[in-house]
């Protein structure tokens, strides 16, 4: 029987859902039973998907999906911040702001044909300011992709528990693409957004024999100008590269011009 100092000493988890269509958190549960040698870990107070309760004031350690889209989750964010020891953020949404980031590119010219000129405020908040969770706070640990690869998620959620390095891997997609001996879209004139994209993923696209579509975010190390360069040797205009460059990247500034 566990006594009271040991289960005060249990980290105590909140997930946390903003802006996103919740498939980060949903794919968490495709693997119950790697989630429950976690759950094992861990006092989780409170889960958005699961619960309609509000969340609770204390907790050690926070994951949070989606993009922020409203002041109310600036103050949600900076409760966190406060109160966390790690903050993990889990998707594409608010990583780069993903899929708000998408809806948001071209918003004026839809709103003024839906509203004229009376767009309400709102709306205008919502939908014309997403930013990913790192503008706004200080983030500790990150999962990426669209959606989050659900193994990846217990292993850095792990880590946050334990304290472990947050650093990852910064270089990019190729390099795990190489080790699958798939051969290379550009071979073939198809583009593909490893080139630029982070690595970590295993190259999961490419290996199932689709492009990568860039859903990890720009690689620090990417070397953009570089991979216009390639795209166009291939026949792909830059702009056409560019363009498909910025789905997962509206709102980010990690993009060169
Ligand atoms: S990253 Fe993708 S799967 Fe996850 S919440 Fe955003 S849109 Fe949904
Ligand atoms: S297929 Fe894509 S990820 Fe793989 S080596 Fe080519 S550009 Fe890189
Ligand atoms: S290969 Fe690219 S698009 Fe596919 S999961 Fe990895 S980063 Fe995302």
């Amino acid at each position: 029987m566990s006594t009271m100092s040991e289960e005060k000493s249990i980290p105590r988890v909140v997930l946390v859902g903003l802006a996103s269509c919740f498939g980060c958190q949903i794919n968490i549960t495709n693997v119950e039973a790697h989630l429950m040698e976690v759950l094992g870990q861990i006092d989780m107070r409170y889960w958005q998907l699961t619960s309609s309760d509000p969340m609770p004031e204390a907790f050690d350690v926070a994951v949070v999906e989606g993009a922020v889209t409203t002041d109310e989750a600036v103050r949600t964010l900076q409760r966190i911040r406060e109160q966390a020891r790690a903050v993990i953020t889990i998707g594409a949404c608010a990583a780069t702001a993903g899929i708000p980031g998408m809806a948001a590119a071209g918003y004026e010219p839809r709103a003024n044909e839906v509203y004229g000129q009376a767009v309400p405020a709102i709306i205008d908040d919502i939908a014309c300011r997403p930013r990913a969770v790192a503008d706004v706070i200080e983030v500790d640990y990150e999962v990426p992709c669209c959606p989050i690869d659900p193994y990846d998620f217990v292993r850095v959620l792990q880590k946050a528990l334990y304290g472990a390095n947050p650093y990852e891997r910064t270089s990019t997609l190729c390099g795990e693409c190489k080790r699958n001996e798939r051969g290379c879209f550009y071979g073939r004139g198809i583009m593909c957004l490893g080139l630029v994209t982070r690595q970590g993923c295993g190259a999961r696209c490419p290996d199932l024999g689709r492009p990568c579509n860039g859903c990890a975010g720009v690689s620090p190390d990417a070397n953009v100008k570089g991979a216009r360069r390639v795209a166009q040797h291939s026949g792909i205009a830059p702009a056409r590269f560019d363009k498909a460059l910025e789905m997962f990247n509206q709102v980010t500034q990690g993009v060169q011009p």
